[in-house]
């Protein structure tokens, strides 16, 4: 198994390259490459010391490897602020990487998992099934190639969400590790404050993030307010019932006096009466929580159909109403299928892994 260069951390990065023989100044120059600048060619670069470019041309391509990733398909959405792009990892399987463009802020929407385990019947990833965990570097990489993208545009990339492909808490490890990279001041440098972690409720990920101060954003995927609403969307619920997620909230709310997002996709006649409103709000009261609204974007295997404005506009109310901050969330990139939940691949099980 190669070392991947972009799965390591600054300090890691240093004593690979020191247990070589060469100085930690090297490894700055390679770190600062391969995460402020982004580069895609190390061997390409001229202007590296001749120990630097000697170890990376006799490690390079053999016993270690970077991340960059190829792009498979990029499809512009026709409002023109969202792209979507295919990238294809070592194995060829096949992720997701959306840039959502707002005036003033580009936010990347980055996967952590090629498919999902979770198994929502709302949502084209979790459709397809679970493939794998993506490594440290294949989710950092996609950073690095959001920010190629605006560079190109003369924008900066200010915010990463965690939305993408796949349960960012089902790979707990390697997530942490990407976003400690990431927000690493000497790399990308996105701030911890920028960066949103979204979870369909993996109960002792949100405890562990609660234990460990973890300094993200912490978004959770509520959809249904009471058991068997919330079970019968998201098959997750029959691990991590409702009950103990809200408790799981509670603690996390208290350990680290953060507020939480959650996120509450509108879908007609299933979760969207006024009924859900006012069981939501009384499930929430007394956590610091914004609610976030998500229009359902349809998906090919899911009937389900979005909620009518006006519903929309009445649960919106209620839950502002009980004294919880509430936005309905603007619409992105459906005609590309970029939208939440429509991300997914073509299964790929067949190539060798990595
Ligand atoms: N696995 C994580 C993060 C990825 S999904 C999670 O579930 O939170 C990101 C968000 O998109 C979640 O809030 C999810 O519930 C929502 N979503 C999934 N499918 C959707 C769909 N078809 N329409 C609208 N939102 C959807
Ligand atoms: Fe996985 Fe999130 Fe989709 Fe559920 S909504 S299947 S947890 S990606």
């Amino acid at each position: 198994m190669p070392t991947h260069l972009h799965d390591l951390t600054f300090d890691e990065l240093r004593a690979l390259l020191t247990a070589d023989g060469l100085k930690p100044a090297h490894a700055a120059t390679l770190w600062n490459s391969l995460h402020f600048k982004a580069d895609t060619d190390q061997l390409g670069r001229t202007d590296f010391l001749p120990p630097l470019r000697k170890w990376l041309e006799a490690h390079l391509g053999s016993d270690c490897q970077t991340d960059v990733l190829p792009i498979a398909t990029q499809t512009p959405s026709s409002d023109g602020l969202t792209r979507k792009y295919l990238l294809k990892l070592h194995d060829s399987q096949e992720i997701e990487t959306v840039i959502m463009g707002y005036t003033g802020r580009h936010t990347a929407c980055i996967s952590t998992q090629a498919g999902c385990a979770m198994g929502c019947v709302f949502c084209a990833t979790g459709q397809m099934g679970f493939v794998r965990h993506l490594r440290p570097g294949e989710i950092v990489a996609q950073v690095h190639h959001a920010r190629r993208v605006l560079r190109e545009h003369g924008e900066r990339l200010r915010n990463l969400v965690l939305m993408g492909m796949g349960e960012p808490l089902h790979n707990y490890d390697n997530v942490m590790k990407a976003l400690g990279i990431i927000s690493d001041t000497r790399g990308a440098n996105i701030g911890p404050s920028k960066i949103s972690i979204s979870t369909v409720g993996v109960v002792p990920g949100i405890l562990r993030m609660a234990e460990e101060n973890s300094p993200y954003n912490l978004a959770v995927s509520l959809h249904g307010s009471t058991e068997a609403e919330r079970a019968a969307l998201i098959p997750a619920n029959q691990r991590w019932p409702l009950s103990d997620l809200i408790s799981a909230c509670r603690t996390y709310s208290e350990k680290t006096d953060r507020k939480i997002f959650f996120a509450w996709t509108l879908i007609a006649g299933v979760n969207d009466t006024p009924d859900h409103a006012h069981r939501v709000a009384t499930l929430l009261a007394g956590i610091q929580a914004h609610v976030n609204l998500i229009p359902l974007n349809e998906t090919a295997g899911y009937e389900g159909r979005e909620s009518a404005e006006t519903a929309g506009d009445v649960f919106h109310r209620i839950i502002q109403d009980a004294g919880i901050p509430c936005t309905i969330r603007q619409r992105r990139g459906i005609d590309v299928a970029a939208g939440c939940g429509q991300l997914k691949a073509v299964r790929n099980r067949d190539k060798k892994a990595v």
